[in-house]
């Protein structure tokens, strides 16, 4: 039987040996045969390669915030360079915030201006490595390796991973539904601008060109403006103290742009650049881009993570302080409910020594509270209660007490003669028993509590009760008799 058995487990064995050489070779290719085989086979990818092909957008779904007052968000390409500085110190004086879109060779070279950019509160876009057009615009491959190594040598000077990127020359002639689609699948947000202060037209465009150009431009509720500061563009810099003060008294607030900033991006015209791309190609591309995306979440989606873990955390963290105070609180009711459970030992000095059960006695208020009846009859005496003038009649040989529960008073007889009344205030009526509190009740009588024991897990009260001077004859009992304290 065990051959039989053994005999399709070998083949199987076989079969797992040459399936995990058949990955180990693939991962050593670099590709996995069966996902190639599976992006072939994604109708979705097919149809959206179809459509880009045939040059329509396909926008993923993002959620924007329109700012409530109107914005300028000031950008400056191409740097950055040494003119970076005084555009810094210009934005500083204003107090206003702005966007660098930089190049990632540029950064190399002036390590310590992007770092000044970032500390000063500024945003940080991706315009690519090199800028070199004919490069970038050849194929997407290009534009996106470019892409990648701006943002490891921003990453690696000030830490950050820009999501913002803006087009060399912008993506007028140049990006194609391809280009936009891949980035988003990257997870990058592409900004165009809207207006265009025309610093770059030529070199060296006049101060005064720039400001009319600026004049003139439409003032939309948000506006993107194009600069640069990349080397120069002396005018740029020049013209900018008067073009924050010209939207600064039109009411507009500046801003940098952000993850939440609608871009502005300019619709697909046919790009002046000759490119193919084939479904294979394409197919490669988006799972390149989207797995990008996921091994380099955005700054948002980092927080939101973090949000979320933070969250978490502070639940889990009150989860177990409610745990807790339920055990506390379940620690206390067992501990009440054991010392309810204790029972009383009393000692009566020179007489005798009883237990009264857990069920009889009430520690209230930390005094011990008992039924009347139960008093006088431990200590040897009988209580007859009459419920038309609410009062209890204990009586033991030559001695009577009359508690009254209407006045709260004990009157003491001596062979029927009244010899003292007591005021015992805090007596009363629970489930037809008279309920005494022992102390004042001893004490009201004559006696006293010589010691009480009041602990978690022990319960001990010592008494002395009024001699007896009369009733020789049972001298020993009455002793012990609350009866006969009215000597
Ligand atoms: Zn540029």
């Amino acid at each position: 039987m065990r051959s039989q058995v053994q005999a399709p487990n070998n083949g199987r064995l076989r079969f797992q040996i040459m399936m995990v050489v058949v990955l180990l070779v693939s991962l050593l290719v670099g590709r996995m045969p069966a996902q190639a085989a599976d992006n072939e086979g994604d109708p979705a990818v097919q149809e959206a390669f179809g459509q880009l092909q045939a040059g329509k957008r396909l926008k993923s779904e993002r959620n924007y915030v329109t700012p409530e007052q109107p914005t300028v968000y000031l950008t400056f390409d191409d740097g950055p360079s040494k003119l970076t500085n005084q555009v810094l110190d210009i934005l500083d004086k204003e107090d206003v915030k702005a966007t660098f879109f930089v190049l990632g060779e540029q950064a190399k070279a002036h390590p310590a201006e992007l770092k000044r950019i970032v500390n000063d509160g500024h945003a940080i876009g991706n315009h690519t490595y090199n800028h070199v057009y004919k490069e970038l615009y050849g194929d997407f491959q290009t534009f996106w390796n470019q892409i990648q190594r701006s943002e490891d040598v921003i990453s690696n000077i000030v830490g950050i991973r820009p999501q913002l990127v803006r087009a060399p020359g912008g993506t007028a002639t140049n990006f194609d539904a391809n280009y936009y689609y891949l980035m988003e699948q990257a997870g990058y947000i592409v900004h165009d601008w809207n207006v265009d202060s025309g610093d770059s037209k030529r070199a060296n465009v006049p101060v005064n060109e720039i400001w009319q150009t600026v004049k003139a431009s439409p003032l939309d509720h948000e506006i993107n403006i194009l600069f640069h500061d990349g080397t120069g563009h002396e005018s740029s810099v020049q013209v900018l103290p008067q073009v924050i003060s010209y939207y600064k008294k039109l009411g507009y607030a500046f801003a940098t742009l952000t993850e939440q900033v609608k871009p502005k991006q300019f619709t697909i015209t046919k790009p002046k650049w000759s490119r193919n791309m084939s479904l294979k190609h394409f197919q490669e591309l988006v799972e390149q881009t989207q797995q990008y995306a996921v091994a380099h979440p955005s700054s948002t989606e980092l927080a939101k993570k973090e949000e979320k873990l933070l969250a978490q955390k502070l639940e889990a963290e009150a989860e177990e302080k409610a745990k807790a105070k339920k055990e506390e609180e379940a620690e206390a009711a067992r501990l009440l409910a054991k010392q309810a459970a204790l029972p009383l030992q009393v000692h009566v000095l020179g007489g005798n020594t009883f237990t009264i059960e857990p069920s009889i006695y009430k520690l209230h208020a930390n005094q011990i509270e008992l039924p009347l009846r139960y008093l006088i009859e431990k200590m040897g005496g009988k209580v007859e209660w009459q419920a038309d003038t609410k009062t209890a009649n204990a009586h033991y040989g030559i001695y009577d007490m009359d508690y009254d529960l209407v006045n709260r008073s004990i009157s003491l007889y001596t062979l029927g003669r009244q010899t003292a009344t007591y005021s015992l205030a805090d007596m009363n009526l629970q489930d037809d028993q008279i309920i005494v509190p022992l102390r004042k009740t001893i004490v009201s009588l004559g006696g006293r509590i010589t010691n009480a024991v009041i602990d978690p897990d022990y319960r001990e009260v010592s008494m002395a009760l009024r001699p007896l001077h009369f009733f020789k004859e049972n001298n020993s009992i009455l002793k012990n008799s609350l009866f006969a304290m009215g000597g």
